[in-house]
């Protein structure tokens, strides 16, 4: 990188280009801090999967920069209805409860399409793909050096570890051996996969269900030890599926891995006693014969006291990983780089040497304060949520449980959509107003 310890410069070296390092790069990039994103593959990946962004995560954007808005949505897919409905998947069939979203809000797209879409605002020689992290440490002017694998070394003022649930700067900050270090299993696992709607809906409607509603808008199938989402992505052309399956065993795969290669049959024994016509036709006929099943791991077990040290902090799943569960993952990755890019804005240009050391310690120390409580609440949520989808027959569904579901649902998710994003970059300013 550029600078040296006499600029007024602040350079940030992001470590990661997955949703959280490229909308942190976009939200530098508005604010003329200098940056360079460092990404271990060799160029974007498809994953072939779905995501959805809620509304907190959408005025984030839209303070970040809103190139990051509109590269949302440009491939956001608007729901049949504003709603998100829950439904008996099991037995009976009947709807458990049904959350208003918000007019044209908690839209989902296809992942590729929108990573795609943020890479391509950002100039090409500040995205450096095959480029593996191995170390990092501190040099001599206390300055974080950052060491990959082809044996290159930079020196950042702040490097930002945006990689990711295995993260190797979370590694680097807390030690190897710690357990905060490390993700652990929450004894949940998934299939993912994106299905052509007209084969979707042909296989519901053969099931015996409404093939054309349900693949038109955003469901949830519940029943015991599991559930399944749905919904349309890239222009209504596919279904994003998820099932989620509680896994009384270990993880068995080797070297940390979070995915297997099995088959569906998996599926299929476990949803064999499943009702609901969706559910058969999803297990049975639209998941593919061969697939990887994808552990979900969380930073609940031994979570990191806090996210930054020194001049190194993390951001998104490499600070708070939290189970899919919720649909916020990703949207509190966006607002750690909102709270990130305002704090870098407010320290860029303003000191050299030692003096502006102290001041990229004192902003990272800030998006610690500002993030920590919001972002950890999100991996208790997330396990308290996926319980409650778990349904325990035969006492569902009735009006004593549906409405005790809908309550505890509707609070933790308008406790994420509900985010106050704009008081979450007005307190990082003043915090770090009263702190120079
Ligand atoms: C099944 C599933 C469904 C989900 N659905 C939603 C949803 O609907 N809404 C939502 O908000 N969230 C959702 N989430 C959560 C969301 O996917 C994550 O929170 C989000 O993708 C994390 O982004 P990230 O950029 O922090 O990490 P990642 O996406 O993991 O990106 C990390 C990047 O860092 C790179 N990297 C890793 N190590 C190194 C290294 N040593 N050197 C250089 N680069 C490195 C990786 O290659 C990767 O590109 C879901 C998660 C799952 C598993």
């Amino acid at each position: 990188m550029g600078s040296t310890t006499t600029s007024h410069h602040v350079d940030v070296a992001i470590i990661g280009g997955g949703i959280t390092g490229l909308t942190l790069a976009l939200g530098l990039q508005a604010r003329n801090v200098r940056f360079t994103v460092y990404e271990r593959a060799p160029s974007l990946k498809e994953i072939g999967a779905g995501v959805g962004f809620s509304p907190n995560a959408e005025r984030a954007m839209e303070l970040l920069n809103p190139d990051v808005h509109a590269a949302f949505k440009a491939v956001a897919n608007a729901n049949g209805e504003d709603y998100f409905q829950w439904v008996d998947g099991y037995a009976t069939g009947q709807l458990i409860y049904k959350l208003y979203v918000g007019e044209g809000k908690f839209q989902g797209c296809r992942r590729s399409d929108f990573v795609e879409g943020l890479a391509r605002k950002i100039p090409n020689d500040s995205i450096k793909y095959g480029k593996e992290v191995i170390e990092i440490r501190t040099g001599d002017d206390g300055r974080p050096i950052v060491v990959f694998k082809d044996g290159e070394e930079i020196v950042a003022d702040i490097v930002i570890g945006a990689d990711g649930i295995r993260s190797i700067t979370r590694q680097q900050l807390l030690g190897p051996t710690n357990p905060a270090s490390h993700p652990s299993y929450t004894h949940r696992c998934c299939f993912r996969a994106l299905v052509p709607i007209p084969l979707a809906s042909d296989a519901i409607t053969l099931a015996g269900g409404d093939g054309a509603y349900s693949t038109s808008t955003r469901f949830m199938y519940n029943g015991p030890d599991g559930h399944i989402i749905t919904y349309p992505v890239a222009g209504d052309t596919l279904l994003n599926i998820l099932v989620v399956m509680t896994d009384y065993c270990d993880w068995k795969a080797k070297d940390g891995k979070m995915t297997a290669r099995t088959t569906k049959a998996e599926a299929v024994e476990f949803f064999r006693d499943w009702k609901h016509p969706a559910v058969k036709a999803m297990v049975n006929e639209l998941l593919p014969e061969v697939l990887d099943k994808w552990g979900v791991f969380d930073m609940m077990k031994d979570p990191a006291e806090r996210y930054n040290e020194g001049c190194v902090v993390l951001a998104g799943d490499a600070a708070h990983a939290a189970g899919p569960h919720l649909g916020g993952g990703a949207g509190m990755g966006i607002e750690d780089a909102l709270v990130l890019a305002t704090a870098l804005e407010a320290v860029d240009g303003k000191a050299e040497g030692e003096e502006k050391v102290r001041l990229c310690e004192r902003a990272l120390e800030t998006y610690n304060q500002v993030r920590y409580e919001r972002t950890q609440w999100l991996i208790k949520a997330t396990r308290e949520a996926c319980a409650l989808f778990h349904l325990k027959p035969p006492e569902v569904p009735n009006k004593q449980h549906n409405e005790m579901f809908g309550k505890e649902v509707s609070e933790r998710f308008h406790t994420i959509w509900d985010g106050d994003v704009e008081g979450m970059v007005e307190s990082t300013r003043k915090l770090l107003e009263a702190g120079q």
